[in-house]
């Protein structure tokens, strides 16, 4: 087993003493290792969150590649820790390392962190500390990492500031090379660490906090934040002004755990200029600037083969704005239906959501609907500019019902500023009415309203409104929970304490450090992880460091207060988010400017940077970009492409022509894979190698593979098997071959037949599994034979079972077949299965033969060797 940089044994040490020993593995396909010797920069690209939050992080992933295609250059990844590995590596005294080299965080060049979400920000210091990096940047020498942070909390990212070298304010994508290369030279001779900062102001889009000071006023308030670098007064963010031509991974790593967005994540479009004014992501990723559908599809063409992924996600703010969108889903379900592959799209504007788009999603999976309403009111909706009117909203609900889902998932917001009980109770009226529409198509219909309480955020028109305390939203979830209380209706709501804490933080300033690392100190950690937020803890932070967290939350501002962001993304205009806030006041609706007219928020330049929209032309014409203030509006010829799709289009799936068992290993660190993990690795090997594996009908397909009984975590295999249906022949060993060059270290195909008689499943068929076992332990003294033959020869065998909070007794002597000590802490074990009830684990056996404790043979080594089924 290897763990590169960690001795074997530590490594295994590790994986055996954490719940997701997944997290931790690396080596998925498409991650990338380079020869050390060959590398003169390394990069540790750090996402603060568990493995699973982050892996389909789009902008990590594009970083990531942008870097390791310079050969000096080796750009690794680094998550955060969970609390049981954190502790495993503080127990055996190892630095926090990286996915692909396992090296030590310290050991890195830069560090660059991405910073989507203020929740994560204990994380960031936990990293940093397990790291073994200083986390406060004034403490960082000449030989340290530098510390970078990007990412949609860049655009305030006071409270952990001090604790970065740089900052990247918008798009790193432009940016990141050239200040890698920076760091290198910066690396590789005298220069100081103050002189590489001064150099890297000179980039549009860098921020370096320790060149600005900020003074409080009495009561808390900003009184001025204070440059000390002269001509370095305020950062304007980074713009990538042509998406079509930035860099884009064809190659994903494609993870070997389930992770949140187990897909291909494609973006369509970067920026939206529609103006909802509680939306931050619209304010700082403008201007709207498509890619063409032609390189969308090169995007999807390449990584659907490269990662053997079934489903596409086009990525977007307001992904039904994308212009091209409906000849473009035409065109990828044309393409990829025959291969089952899904296409979906994230939650939609109502109002774009034609049934043209509904039919295109439903061609091969019914991937739920999420819709997005915001508020309950169309008053409401015009005060945040939402503007959809109820009439639209419900025309989507009865197009989305009517092509046979079952379930909307609806996303509303309380504590709007000037929200009324009659946009509130507006929210419960909308779900009922579109429980009715649903009811009237199917008598299962169901309405899940996700409620979250608004968090006012930097650079939007309401960023100088309060937030409503803990106690105002709880009274208003418990209205809307009463009036939801019916069948068919389920209510969520997002976490109280998280909005609250995400408030403080969203708007925070620079002495809000200390109380991230007295929470952190108190055990604060994965605070937007329902099961770990410890609220008392942080109330304990905020009083021992002597602020006010309500400060930050529940205060008006008034329109001169010197905000602690005022000195970053400096083209967004002030004045025109606090006439945008008056605007709000009097129900003003602002136009769509990439449609409308331009309402001057300071963002373009209308040289490079401007709304860049694409028009889908017909026939052998190329989408073209429209550069210009506005966008191109739908032409007929462009509408008359937009057909959905006809009703022969409907998949059918080919038959079986060939069934074939095939044989292969588990082994190393693959042996942490959990069964599902491993199940969809294998889905993901045979789309890749192109077998012609064939799919179950129905709205759900999935592939006719199936495996051979789950072996427990950690236990090694030479005898795994998977029964595969195809629908076009393949001879077996040309399978192997294929299969084998893309498949992962440690999992091999070994054997593969045809099976020519009518088989039961394996699951079915399976009689005997073999063990070879490799005892070790503390607790090892010779006398292993005598516990083997005290064993055999006990009639009973009885153990205490541990699943889930379940224990109970056991006898596991009816499923040893046979046990032999066949050299000195070596052993030959064969257990029945399927033959009675139950099955057991080989760990349970150790554990009968060792009644003291695991000390005896915590340290073995299981392996399965081969596996026995009924005679076909
Ligand atoms: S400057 Fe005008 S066109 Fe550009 S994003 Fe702002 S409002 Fe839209």
């Amino acid at each position: 087993m290897s763990g590169a940089g960690l001795s074997p044994q530590i490594w295994k040490s590790l994986l055996q003493e954490v719940e997701k020993p997944g997290r931790y593995l690396g080596n998925e396909v498409n991650s990338v290792t380079k020869d050390p010797a060959q590398v003169r920069l390394r990069v540790a690209l750090v996402f603060p969150d568990a493995y699973e939050m982050g892996e389909s992080h789009v902008g990590l992933k594009i970083l990531y590649d942008i870097l390791n295609r310079d050969p000096e250059i080796w750009a690794e990844r680094v998550y955060a820790p969970w609390t049981d590995m954190e502790a495993a590596l503080e127990r055996h005294r190892v630095p926090l390392f990286s996915l692909e080299s396992k090296r030590p965080l310290k050991d890195f060049d830069l560090i660059g962190i991405t910073l989507p979400y203020e929740l994560v920000y204990t994380n960031i210091i936990t990293i940093l500390k397990s790291g073994g990096v200083p986390l406060w940047q004034k403490d960082r020498v000449k030989g340290d990492p530098v510390v970078i942070g990007g990412g949609s909390c860049a655009f305030n990212p006071e409270p952990i500031a001090e604790f970065f070298d740089a900052v990247v304010v918008g798009d790193g994508e432009e940016l990141i090379h050239s200040l890698a290369r920076q760091i290198l030279a910066y690396k590789e001779s005298a220069q100081t660490r103050e002189a590489l900062l001064k150099e890297m102001t000179r980039s549009r889009g860098v921020y370096v906090p320790s060149f600005f000071e900020v003074d409080y006023k009495e009561d808390g308030s900003v009184r001025k934040i204070r440059p000390l670098l002269e001509g370095y007064a305020g950062v304007a963010k980074a713009t990538v002004t042509n998406l079509d031509q930035a860099a884009y991974p064809r190659a994903p790593i494609v993870p070997n755990i389930n992770v949140i967005h187990d897909r291909i994540g494609v973006e369509v479009q970067r920026g939206c200029v529609r103006g909802c004014r509680f939306c931050q992501a619209g304010y700082i990723y403008r201007p709207e600037r498509q890619r063409s559908p032609d390189t969308v599809k090169d995007i999807v063409a390449k990584s659907l083969a490269s990662t053997g992924q079934e489903e596409v996600s086009l990525l977007s703010l307001s992904v039904g704005d994308y212009d091209c969108l409906n000849p473009l889903l035409n065109d990828l379900f044309d393409t990829y239906e025959k291969d089952r592959v899904s296409i979906s799209l994230p939650a939609t504007r109502t109002e774009t959501l034609t049934p043209e788009v509904i039919q295109q999603v439903k061609r091969v999976r019914k991937s739920g609907f999420t819709m997005a309403p915001e508020a309950g009111t169309p008053r409401m909706r015009r005060l945040i500019n939402k503007g959809n009117a109820r009439e639209d909203l419900m025309r989507a609900v009865d197009n989305v019902f009517r092509e046979g889902w079952r379930l909307i998932k609806f996303y509303y917001m309380c504590g709007l500023p000037m929200e009324t009980e009659a946009d509130l109770m507006g929210i419960a009226e909308e779900a009922l009415q579109a429980l009715a529409i649903g009811r009237r198509y199917t008598r299962g219909a169901e309405i899940h309203v996700g409620c979250s309480s608004f968090v006012p955020k930097p650079f939007t028109p309401f960023q100088w409104e309060p937030q409503l305390s803990m106690a105002e939203v709880e009274a208003k979830h418990a209205q809307l929970r009463l009036a939801l209380r019916m069948p068919g209706i389920k209510f969520k709501t997002h976490g109280l304490t998280m909005s609250y804490l995400e408030g403080v933080f969203s708007r925070g300033d620079r002495r809000l450090a200390r109380t991230l690392v007295r929470a952190h100190e108190l055990g604060c950690r994965f605070d937007e992880w329902d099961e770990k937020l410890d609220f008392a803890a942080w109330q304990r932070a905020f009083a021992e460091t002597g602020l006010d967290p309500d400060f930050y939350v529940t205060r008006r501002r008034e329109r001169d207060e010197v905000l602690p962001w005022d000195h970053l993304f400096v083209d967004m205009k002030k004045s025109f988010l606090w006439e945008e806030l008056e605007a709000s006041h009097d129900l003003a609706f602002i136009e769509d400017c990439s449609t409308g007219k331009c309402s001057d928020c300071g963002v373009c330049d209308f040289r490079k940077v401007l709304n860049v929209n694409y028009r889908y032309l017909p026939e052998t014409e190329k989408a073209q970009a429209h550069s210009t203030r506005g966008r191109v509006l739908k032409t007929e010829a462009e509408q008359s492409l937009a057909h959905p799709p006809a009703e022969n289009q409907k998949y059918q799936a080919p038959p079986t022509v060939q069934r074939i068992r095939a044989r292969f290993t588990k082994l190393g660190e693959a042996a942490f894979l959990s069964h599902l993990d491993l199940a969809t690795l294998l889905h993901r090997a045979l789309k890749r190698a192109k077998i012609p594996v064939g799919y179950s009908q129905g709205f759900n397909p999935a592939m006719r593979v199936s495996l051979s009984p789950p072996q427990p975590v950690g236990v090694e295999s030479e005898a795994e098997f998977m029964d595969l249906e195809l629908t076009a022949f393949v001879p077996p060993e040309e399978l192997l071959r294929r299969v084998n060059e893309v498949l992962p270290a440690g999992i091999a195909l070994t054997e593969a037949r045809t099976l020519t008689t009518k088989v039961r499943s394996l699951n079915a068929a399976m009689r005997e599994q073999v063990y070879a076992i490799d005892v070790r332990g503390d607790g090892i003294s010779g006398d292993l034979p005598d516990r083997v033959t005290h064993l055999k020869n006990s009639p009973e065998v009885r153990i205490e079972r541990r699943r889930a909070k379940e224990q109970k007794s056991v006898d596991i002597r009816p499923y040893i077949k046979d046990i032999e000590v066949v050299a000195p802490n070596q052993l030959h074990l064969v257990t029945r299965f399927g033959q009675t009830s139950g099955s057991i684990r080989p760990s349970e056996v150790l554990q009968a033969l060792f009644p003291e404790g695991t000390g005896g043979w915590s340290a073995s080594r299981i392996r399965k060797v081969d596996a026995h089924f009924e005679v076909e």
